[in-house]
């Protein structure tokens, strides 16, 4: 659903796609940023034909089949819906039974990691009674508007959002396990988590007539965009009696220059990127609340000698962790290796003196498996780097920074489930307990080396294939 919109600059109706946090304009060319694309933002659907030719037509119609029906009131009602849209992550955990030769069956764990583009609207006023439970697909192609009260038309009535937010999150995450084989597979503990998702509260166009036959009224319900009747129910008397609604559910859209808070200069045009990097003075910015804040970060330099521009730098969260269980706390990397037992031996002492760290890739994905393999080899195997603050950070090739923090900590939960061997019953209780509580936090910047189809990191020879994430 890409959003319509007027060009600040030069008037033009112009459209900013869903997924993009940066506005340019395709006639003057002025790029902005919209305000806002990582919170909560109210859009709605304009109806098509206005409710006295939606109504005549209506009338038309119910003639043919039943007879005449007088109008006795008409009204255009926005149902709100949430839309959510990002990336779902699924580890699901079970037995898959087979057929042995001797007419038993026998079992073996598995563990799959499973990431589809997660795309959905429902409901989000009382629909008990309603035939429409999504806008479903034809929804995908329309433009949506920022919410405006004006444009939506003054004696519009908007329904109430009964589903807060939370119980929208719920909502989406009750996504089944899509079953290969429901009867050979069974599913033990099953992971779900919805990544880099963002939430907008949508309102649909309905037209709502009340006819009238023999003294006796019925009540019609049309959608404003097919013009078919739907089923549902509304107390239209009540609702009109209720107090209009004045303020905004959900800030609508508003937009900042595109430039570096500390320079001036116009900020690199990266469209998908949530935190932007200047690369006149160095520094990376994400907006909030209609302002850049900075986003301090460091960068992992190469050795002495060797030329920045020779790398591909790609970006994670570098999180320091406590795990926290029921019964005890995971805080140093003696505890972790305690939890998550490694065949080699270690140094113990060593280890009680270091924390437990995470690096979530926060560059955009492609292949989410094999990024997950590439995190938990880096979760498995805690490496340390040497990290620096750095401005000369301009002429490299970087990857953009797609992925919040936020985002990052759930990340963060679902490479516990990755960390997990399959047939480890017990690790998985205590990780299915647990909770991370995040201590430190940095944007981290590491050195990748091109080989062919891979790209190597550059201190741990960690490598991931190239076509597995979008470096442009
Ligand atoms: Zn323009
Ligand atoms: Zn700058």
């Amino acid at each position: 659903m890409d959003i319509a919109l007027k060009c600040p600059q030069c008037g033009a109706e112009v459209s900013l796609e869903e997924d993009a946090s940066v506005f340019r304009c395709e006639f003057c060319e002025s790029t902005l940023m919209p305000t806002g694309r990582n919170e909560v933002q109210s859009f709605f659907f304009p109806p098509k034909g206005t409710k006295e030719q939606v109504g005549k037509a209506l009338l038309k119609a119910l003639e043919k089949k039943m007879g005449r029906f007088e109008m006795k009131k008409a009204s255009l009602v926005y149902a709100p819906y949430w839309r959510v849209k990002g990336l779902l992550f699924q580890h699901a955990f079970g037995r898959k039974y087979e057929n042995t030769l001797y007419g038993g069956t026998a079992y073996d764990f598995f563990k799959e990691i499973r990431a589809v583009a997660y795309n959905r609207t429902f409901p989000a006023f009382a629909s008990d009674g309603w035939g429409v439970f999504s806008l479903g697909l034809r929804a995908e192609a329309m433009k949506m508007w920022p919410y405006n009260k004006e444009k939506m038309g003054k004696e519009s009535l908007v329904l109430k959002e009964d589903v807060a937010l939370e119980e929208a999150v719920k909502m989406a995450l009750q996504t089944p396990y899509p079953s290969g084989s429901a009867d050979r597979e069974k599913i033990e503990l099953l992971k779900t988590q919805l990544i880099g998702e963002r939430y907008s509260l949508v309102y649909f166009p309905f037209y709502c007539f009340s006819v009238v036959q023999d003294e006796s009224e019925r009540v019609f319900i049309v959608d404003g965009l097919s013009h078919k009747v739907v089923k549902g129910k509304l107390a239209l008397d009540e609702l009109e009696k209720e107090p209009r609604r004045e303020t905004v559910p959900y800030q609508p859209l508003q937009f900042i220059p595109f430039k570096c808070a500390n320079c001036g200069w116009d900020l690199p045009y990266r469209p998908k990127a949530r935190i932007h990097l200047c690369r006149t003075c160095g520094r990376a910015w994400q907006e909030k609340a209609g302002h850049f804040q900075e986003v301090p970060y460091r960068v992992c330099l190469p050795d002495e000698g060797k030329r920045m521009g020779s790398f591909t730098y790609l970006p994670f969260w570098r999180l320091t962790v406590t795990i926290r269980t029921p019964g005890r706390e995971y805080r140093n990397l003696k505890d972790f290796y305690n939890l998550f037992p490694l065949p080699r031996v270690m140094d113990q002492q060593a280890l009680e003196k270091r924390r437990i760290r995470f690096l979530i890739p926060a560059f955009r994905i492609r292949n989410a498996a094999a990024v997950d393999r590439f995190a938990t080899q880096m979760a498995r195997n805690q490496p340390e780097f040497t990290e620096v603050e750095t401005e000369e950070f301009r002429e490299i090739r970087a990857a953009d920074v797609w992925l919040p923090l936020g985002e990052a900590m759930e990340m963060a939960g679902l490479l516990l489930y990755s960390m997990v061997p399959k047939r480890a019953r017990k690790i998985r209780e205590t990780v299915k307990a647990a909770s991370l509580q995040l201590d430190e936090k940095i944007l981290l910047w590491l050195p990748f080396l091109g080989k062919g189809i891979f790209l190597r990191e550059v201190n741990t020879d960690f490598a991931i294939q190239k076509n597995c994430l979008e470096l442009d």
